[in-house]
């Protein structure tokens, strides 16, 4: 069995920034990520602008210098291969950790990797930082499976010309209609409320309405999704019951923590899927595990974001810096 002090479960922008504030105190953390370096990020969409400006993105003090004031997923990509390259972290890539178990003082960490060796380790101390993008939020309805529904996007071009219908109304949707109407898609958007979302980014939601009101796309409001077919996307509003053309459905319904895992790690969640936590330490209800980034605000994926939940680290390191010296 191999021996670790702290373990941290996932290298998003959160887990790098845990393990620098670790490496601050003394603590060499190994990482262990189950994709690449900050495989969400990788898998956004290809073209994603950060709504956030590069200085917000930074961690560990490193400038994060980009061409205009907020970068592009390739900026960051390379950015946090930077960090996490000029800090020498440990990270194992392409490593699932598949159990986290408490011991009696220990914690055993079991993990597969991309070759299928499978590996024990021990460790005094475990953080969480596995986030939410690998878990969509599914809306449980017929046809929601099929291959021509998706729950990610990534890029315009294969759907000019084509008919696609987005449900949901905030980021991401608004985000995808941009882009598929600029690369010559018919789209319509199905969204549950009654207007505009409010979480919906300002100085997007002007180009976003100007689609609506120039009948260069379509919004149907207060229309919640039936069931998905080859053809179409049945939908019902005001009690009455819709359908719509759609040769490809993005379902843009956000992401939710891997709850499966953390309760069998022994932790606990709330209704909304938030783990049970101190948000001045970000202990768990299990002593010395610890979560750190967006797995932390459950369903709400608009309450944490990296430039808040990169700080979530030094809280975690300055705590487990008081229990050693204790
Ligand atoms: P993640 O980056 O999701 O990292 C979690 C990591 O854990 C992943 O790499 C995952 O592969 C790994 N993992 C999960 N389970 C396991 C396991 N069992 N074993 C091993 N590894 C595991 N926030 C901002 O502040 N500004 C923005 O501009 C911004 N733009 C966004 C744009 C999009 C399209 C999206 C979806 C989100 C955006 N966010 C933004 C929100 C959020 O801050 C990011 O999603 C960010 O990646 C969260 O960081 P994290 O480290 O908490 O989690
Ligand atoms: P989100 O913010 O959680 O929004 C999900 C949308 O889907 C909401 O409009 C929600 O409706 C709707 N929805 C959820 N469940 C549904 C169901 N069962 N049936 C019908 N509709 C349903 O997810 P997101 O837009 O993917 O954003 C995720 C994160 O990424 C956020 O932090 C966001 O800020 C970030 N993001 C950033 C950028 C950027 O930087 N430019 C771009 C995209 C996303 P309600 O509105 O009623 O809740």
């Amino acid at each position: 069995m191999k021996k670790e002090k702290v373990i941290i479960i996932g290298a998003g922008p959160c887990g790098l920034s845990t393990a620098i504030e670790l490496k601050n105190i003394g603590i060499d953390p190994l990482i262990i990520e189950k994709g690449s370096v900050v495989d969400a990020i990788y898998n956004y969409p290809t073209h994603q602008m950060f709504f956030s400006s590069s200085d917000r993105l930074e961690i560990g003090q490193i400038p994060f210098v980009s061409e205009r004031q907020k970068p592009i997923r390739n900026e960051a990509l390379n950015y946090y291969r930077t960090v996490a390259s000029r800090i020498g972290l440990r990270i194992n890539t392409f490593e699932e950790v598949q159990h986290v178990q408490k011991q009696s003082d220990y914690f055993q960490v079991q993990s597969i990797d991309d070759k299928e060796n499978e590996n024990v380790y021990q460790a005094d101390y475990v953080v969480m930082a596995t986030g939410y993008y690998g878990q969509p939020n599914y809306m449980g309805i017929k046809g929601e499976h099929l291959p021509h529904v998706s729950h990610y996007f990534k890029e315009a071009h294969p759907f000019f010309n084509k008919k696609i219908v987005i449900i949901g109304g905030k980021n991401s949707a608004v985000d995808a209609t941009l882009e598929l109407e600029k690369a010559g898609a018919e789209v319509t958007v199905l969204y549950r409320g009654s207007d505009y979302s409010a979480s919906v980014k300002p100085w997007i939601l002007p180009l976003f309405d100007s689609l609506m009101r120039n009948e260069k796309a379509t919004i149907h409001f207060n229309a919640i999704p039936k069931e998905i077919t080859k053809s179409h996307v049945v939908y019902e509003k005001n009690g009455e019951e819709h359908s719509v053309e759609a040769d490809y459905v993005f379902a843009m319904t956000g992401y939710q923590p891997d709850q499966p895992f953390l309760r069998e790690s022994g932790i606990q969640l709330d209704q909304s899927a938030c783990p049970m936590y101190d948000p001045d330490t970000m202990e768990t209800n299990v002593e010395n595990l610890y979560i750190a980034g967006v797995v932390a605000a459950g369903y709400n994926n608009n309450k944490i974001f990296i430039e808040n939940g990169r700080f979530h680290g030094g809280l975690i390191a300055e705590n487990i810096r008081q229990k050693i010296m204790q």
